[in-house]
């Protein structure tokens, strides 16, 4: 599946919206994402699952480890395709951590599974989870890669899209400039 075939799926389930918008941020963006609304449609999310794990395979991995909420979905895909177990770590007093009995070992190779990468704050967090318990961390996948600094997370990374929006400070907004109405995605009005 190329990134125009994946963002074809974004657009046609609304998880990429084009227009003008205000972020959670403040920040104003003429793009937004919202990965979930693709991926409450099983076979869309089987299909993105099966192209990353296509591209891990050779990686060798025995574990997917995703952090929830945003990675849980298609690490279970992802995991599925490559016939092995899927994980999520989950934030206790703010901390990622794996819960429910879920373990790792020194044999395990795990590959860190996630819907988007901006900072790579939660991927390396993810990460160092699995180093907690011993186990090689073998790579990381992500549907979209939202950030520009490939060195970020010190793994090898396959996306498969990479999609840098632009934001702006809203008294610089060129959308707002134009006069176009900002919509705040996720609200009822
Ligand atoms: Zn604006």
């Amino acid at each position: 599946m190329d990134s125009e075939a994946v963002l074809d799926l974004f657009r046609r389930s609304g998880a990429l919206l084009e227009g003008h918008f205000k972020l959670t941020s403040g920040l104003h963006s003429d793009r937004y994402l919202q990965s979930a609304l693709v991926l409450q449609y099983p076979d869309l999310a089987e299909q993105l699952g099966a192209a990353l794990a296509g591209r891990t395979r050779h990686l060798q991995p025995t574990a997917v480890l995703s952090p929830a909420l945003g990675g849980i979905v298609i690490g279970q895909e992802v995991a599925r395709a490559l016939q092995v177990r899927a994980l999520f770590a989950e934030r206790q007093e703010g901390a990622l951590t794996l819960r429910r009995g879920f373990t790792l070992s020194d044999a395990d190779r795990v590959l860190v599974v996630e819907d988007v990468l901006t900072t790579g704050g939660s991927t390396r967090e993810t990460a160092a989870i699995a180093h907690t318990y011993g186990a090689q961390v073998v790579g990381a996948a992500v549907i979209v890669d939202r950030g520009s600094d490939p060195a970020r997370l010190n793994l090898p990374l396959q996306a498969l899209v990479q999609l840098q929006v632009p934001t702006y400070q809203p008294d610089s907004c060129p959308l707002c400039a134009r006069g176009l109405a900002v919509v705040k995605p996720g609200s009822r009005a």
